[in-house]
């Protein structure tokens, strides 16, 4: 492995040289910033960049790496706040660089175990998957198939009331596995969305949940709520919240039972066929749920505009709501927003009992997380629910 440190406190790259070299590490230092424009990058395995350099600053050299396409690992080292650290590998990955790991200086030697192992493990990986995997055109006609033959599957994840921890409903997740490999719904979604697939994707989605749906609420203890995730170009449809009826009618569902999931980036391309749909979605009667809340730029505006019930905390913010006070803050302060607005709010990706307790102590009263389930094939869901039922503790 390659090691390139840039940083212009000479002692420091000496010293951080001979500290690697002694794991067997080759490292080359740049105490000059503008170096590394005319550095040849091809074997350099990871770069680890100190923010404050005079001239061209670490800020400036991501944005280099990002024009050459650099596909590295990148650590970013600084002796400024732990904010300044976080906005950096923010910026990482809005570069869509392969950030690695913060190291506020001064840091203990130890990190350097830490960091070279876990290096070559996880290097190899993503190189094999995308040797295997095929082109995103490939990807779209083999899509397209599965989509006319009903390939695509659809996995359910329980939503749970954080103080009974009793089941409220399930959301609908697609699942397609392409030759048996999982690909990522965002993948797949994303691509269906380009290429005009998603309104029939929608209906595959929505009919294959509601035959689970309804085979589940056949057992009369049972009286979940369904939700079910929509998509950008599905608002633009005039006639979806038509074709939507329709379908729940064929099923003998009330639309009161269905929650639509719409992602709040989707919403900010404030048209005014998105906020007519979304109305009459509402007047029709289906719970309207802002999905992955906190995640985009102009959220609170659509609170004040949009007909919405339910308002889902984007998980970003939940991973780290025991690790920084900030989003401790921020989720504390949505969940009171919301419940003055009287909307209900979800946390998502709650994976530590640790995190559902705080979240109750917030008031949240729903959420949903690995903690409680993965999403999961409908013919599990059953099983899942007797076994949630007789070994869940309470709050
Ligand atoms: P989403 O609607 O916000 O769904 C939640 C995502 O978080 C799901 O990813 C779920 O598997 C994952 N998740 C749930 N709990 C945890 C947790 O505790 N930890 C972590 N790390 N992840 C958790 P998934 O299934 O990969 O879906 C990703 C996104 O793709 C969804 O985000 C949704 O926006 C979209 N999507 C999935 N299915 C559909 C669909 O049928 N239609 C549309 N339009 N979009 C869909
Ligand atoms: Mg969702
Ligand atoms: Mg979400």
């Amino acid at each position: 492995m390659t090691l390139l440190l840039i940083d212009d406190d000479k002692d420091f790259t000496d010293f951080f040289v001979e500290a690697v070299a002694e794991l067997g590490v080759t490292c080359t230092a740049l105490t000059k910033s503008t170096d590394i424009l005319h550095y040849d990058l091809g074997n350099t395995e990871h770069i680890i960049i100190d923010l404050s350099m005079p001239g061209f600053d670490g800020l400036q050299i991501l944005r280099f790496l990002k024009d050459v396409k650099y596909d590295g690992y990148i650590s970013v080292t600084s002796g400024q706040t732990h904010s300044v650290l976080e906005s950096a590998k923010e910026l990482c990955q809005l570069h869509q660089l392969n950030f690695h790991t913060l190291l506020r200086k001064p840091f203990d030697l130890s990190f350097l175990n830490k960091l070279i192992p876990a290096q070559r493990e996880s290097k190899s990986t993503p190189i094999c998957i995308s040797a295997k995997f095929p082109c995103d055109q490939t990807l779209v006609k083999r899509l397209s198939i599965a989509i006319k033959q009903q390939a695509i599957d659809v996995y359910f994840q329980p939503k749970i009331n954080l103080k009974t921890r009793e089941v409220t409903g399930f959301e609908a997740l697609a699942r397609w596995f392409l030759d048996g490999v999982f690909v990522s719904p965002e993948k797949f979604i994303s691509l269906a969305e380009k290429h005009q697939l998603m309104p029939d994707l929608t209906l595959l989605i929505i009919d294959k949940s509601l035959k689970h749906y309804l085979l589940l609420n056949q057992d009369k203890k049972n009286n979940f709520g369904l939700a079910i995730n929509l998509s950008s170009t599905e608002l633009k449809q005039e006639n979806l919240p038509d074709i939507l009826f329709k379908k729940l009618h064929q099923y003998n569902m009330p639309c009161d039972k269905v929650t639509l999931e719409i992602t709040e980036t989707v919403l900010l391309e404030k048209k005014p066929t998105s906020l007519e749909v979304l109305t009459r979605l509402r007047l029709m009667g289906f719970k309207l749920s802002i999905d992955d809340f906190g995640s985009g730029y102009s959220s609170v505006n659509m609170l004040q505009n949009g007909p919405f019930t339910e308002l889902k905390i984007d998980r970003a913010f939940i991973k780290s709501i025991n690790i920084k006070k900030q989003s401790k803050i921020i989720v504390k302060s949505i969940v009171d927003m919301a419940t003055q607005l009287g909307l209900s709010v979800v946390s998502e990706g709650i994976e530590t009992p640790e995190e559902a307790r705080q979240l109750f102590e917030m008031n949240c009263h729903t959420g949903q997380g690995y903690f409680f389930s993965k999403p999961m094939p409908a013919s599990t869901v059953n099983e899942w629910l007797s076994y949630w039922r007789d070994e869940m503790p309470t709050q």
